[in-house]
């Protein structure tokens, strides 16, 4: 089968949701395909403190929901499918999804957002969903009582670490340096919780255990005199070590800088290919907030627009 739109909007975060709210107003019909997490990030996340609008702070499934129902009262369509194929090498784009369907696109915003990265040992793939996660929200309630441990010292892994320890008995954070790199809110709030520990200039090399994870092996001060390896006790290991943009498919087409993330031309959203536009943290490697995403969601949107209105001859 095989449809065809105007704007095709690739991804669901708060920049997707964002420009179908916007393309929707604009009478373009825009078709957003969610892709295998609908919602994004966010949805994979506790409550959302600094999000304007909700000076009482919002969940972020609640918040990704509302977004979604403000595309859908606009007109977007929403597929809870993936594109998983694209060419863009001439217009209309033509793009295919997980089930073999074909669209074609006049215009196409990318906003696939990011993923969880891992450090990349065999171990995590052996205990990947027996020990192993990259999402305390979603996994957190099987540590009830038990030990954790979080890996990463950023905002990221400081949350991760504030909502297990309400569950798990006692949480670790294996920091890499002899800092947090986190925001001053959050490092105040993890040192302040008794059953935190934060094992600082501590890096992971294997993780151990029969039918699951029961422990992790740790080195201390890696590759200097000081160096020594001991283990830590814990039934659940978090990864919370930063993302990954989600741009993989794009990459014979759109140019990606050395860490994957979409090049945008200045203070645009236009990509390398005209008609092209990127929005989010796909987009984004360096402030990557929920807010920023919506903003180029926006921009995204509008100059999809603009670009529809100055090549007319393509509708
Ligand atoms: P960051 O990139 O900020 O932090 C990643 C952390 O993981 C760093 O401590 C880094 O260590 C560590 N790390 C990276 N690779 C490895 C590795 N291979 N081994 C061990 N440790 C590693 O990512 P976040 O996801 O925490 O945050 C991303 C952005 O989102 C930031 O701008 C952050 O402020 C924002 N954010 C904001 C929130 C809020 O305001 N409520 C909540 C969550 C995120 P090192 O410091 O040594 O590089």
């Amino acid at each position: 089968m095989t449809e065809k739109t105007r704007v095709l909007i690739i991804g669901s975060g708060p920049a997707g949701y964002t420009a179908g709210i916007y393309a929707g107003r604009a009478n373009l019909s825009p078709i957003i395909y969610e892709g295998d997490q609908p919602g994004g990030q966010l949805t994979q996340t506790t409550e959302i403190e600094n999000f304007p609008g909700y000076p009482e702070g919002v969940q972020g499934t609640q918040m990704m929901e509302e977004f979604r129902t403000q595309a859908l009262r606009f007109g977007a369509e929403i597929k809870s499918r993936k594109i998983t194929r694209v060419d863009f090498s001439k217009r209309p784009f033509v793009c295919e999804d997980d089930r073999g369907d074909v669209i074609e696109a006049e215009t196409v915003i990318i906003s696939t957002g990011a993923s969880a990265k891992y450090l990349g040992l065999a171990d995590e793939e052996k205990y990947r969903g027996m020990g192993v996660s990259a999402c305390a929200t979603c996994d957190g309630f099987f540590y009830r009582k038990r030990n954790v441990a979080v890996v990463g010292g950023g905002d990221t892994a400081c949350e991760e670490a504030l909502y297990l320890s309400t569950l798990a008995k006692k949480v670790y954070m294996i920091v890499r340096k002899n800092y947090l790199r986190a925001s001053d809110v959050m490092k105040k709030r993890v040192e302040a919780k008794e059953n935190i520990q934060i094992l600082y200039n501590c890096n992971t090399v294997g993780l151990f255990g029969e039918d699951g994870v029961e422990g992790a092996k740790l080195v201390e001060y890696k590759d200097t005199p000081r160096e020594q390896v001991f283990d830590i006790e814990i039934d659940g290991f978090f990864l919370a070590i930063g993302h990954r943009p989600n741009t993989e498919i794009f990459k014979p087409y759109i140019e990606l800088d050395a860490e994957g993330y979409i090049k945008v031309k200045g203070a645009t959203t236009h990509t390398n290919v005209e008609g092209v536009f990127a929005a989010g943290d796909c987009a984004d490697p360096r402030y990557r907030q929920a807010i920023c995403a919506a903003g180029t969601g926006c921009r995204a949107a509008m100059d999809a627009e603009k670009f529809l209105m100055e090549n007319a001859e393509l509708s």
